[in-house]
């Protein structure tokens, strides 16, 4: 699986993806994450990726010309983006459709993602409508700049590709979440205070802690 960032902050994706499992899954070719400047596929001479917005208003537009040509060249044949890859274009937006454990789920399944990381005011709007195949969303909040949402959906697809975790970590589905504890059973945070553990989970009868655990489901489903 194949994670194309087209950004004006390329870096901001370095230290994240070289620690920890995204270090191990990109050494064993499970995934590679790879970040694109999009001031390099600009054409004027100041490299200028932004312009005003026409109508007036605040602030500044991401341009379209810099983000088509970045597709292009990814989708080109001879790159590495082949055509008969399974590709899809997501725009970063906060009209975006949320992101859920079911969209994760669903990109899983392509072989390349190109991911459009937004700044300013907004992507000119030509790129959701001639180029990415879907806008998205991380929450109803705004945020400066697509590069968060773009970790965020990059980490919740990789967990749904085969060989990313490890034995350490499980697949947990949402609905399947449950409370964790571990060593000491007794946590004294200050004299005379104790933290304790729910003893069935010490109890070493199975039948009862997957009962303790399942029980979780219905609170859950409450609080979402
Ligand atoms: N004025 C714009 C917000 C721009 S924020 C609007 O009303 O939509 C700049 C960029 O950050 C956006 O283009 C988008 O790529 C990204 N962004 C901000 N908040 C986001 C969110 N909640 N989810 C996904 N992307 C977001």
């Amino acid at each position: 699986m194949r994670f194309h960032i087209l950004t004006i902050f390329p870096g901001m994706f370095d230290s994240y993806m070289g620690e920890s499992l995204f270090k191990r899954a990109q050494k064993k070719k499970i995934v590679s994450v790879r970040a694109f400047d999009l001031r390099s596929f600009t054409k004027d001479r100041h490299k200028k990726v932004d312009d005003r917005p026409f109508g007036g208003g605040p602030g500044m537009v991401v341009k379209v010309q810099p983000v088509w040509d970045a597709v292009k060249k990814l989708k080109a044949p001879g790159s590495k983006t082949l055509k008969k890859h399974k590709t899809r274009i997501v725009l970063f937006s906060t009209r975006g459709k949320r992101l859920d454990a079911a969209m994760a789920r669903r990109l899983a399944g392509y072989d390349d993602l190109i991911l459009i990381c937004g700044r300013y005011e907004g992507v000119d709007e030509r790129v959701a409508e001639h180029i990415a195949d879907e806008e998205v969303s991380i929450g109803d909040y705004v945020l400066s700049g697509g590069e968060i949402p773009a970790l965020v959906l990059i980490e919740a697809v990789s967990r749904h590709v085969p060989g990313f975790l490890g034995k350490e970590e499980s697949l947990e589905e949402i609905n399947g979440s449950f409370p964790t504890y571990t060593r000491p059973e007794v946590f004294s945070p200050a004299k005379g205070k104790k933290w304790g553990v729910p003893p069935v989970l010490l109890s070493g009868n199975h039948k009862k802690i997957d009962a303790w655990r399942k029980k979780f489901d219905e609170t859950k489903k409450n609080r979402i």
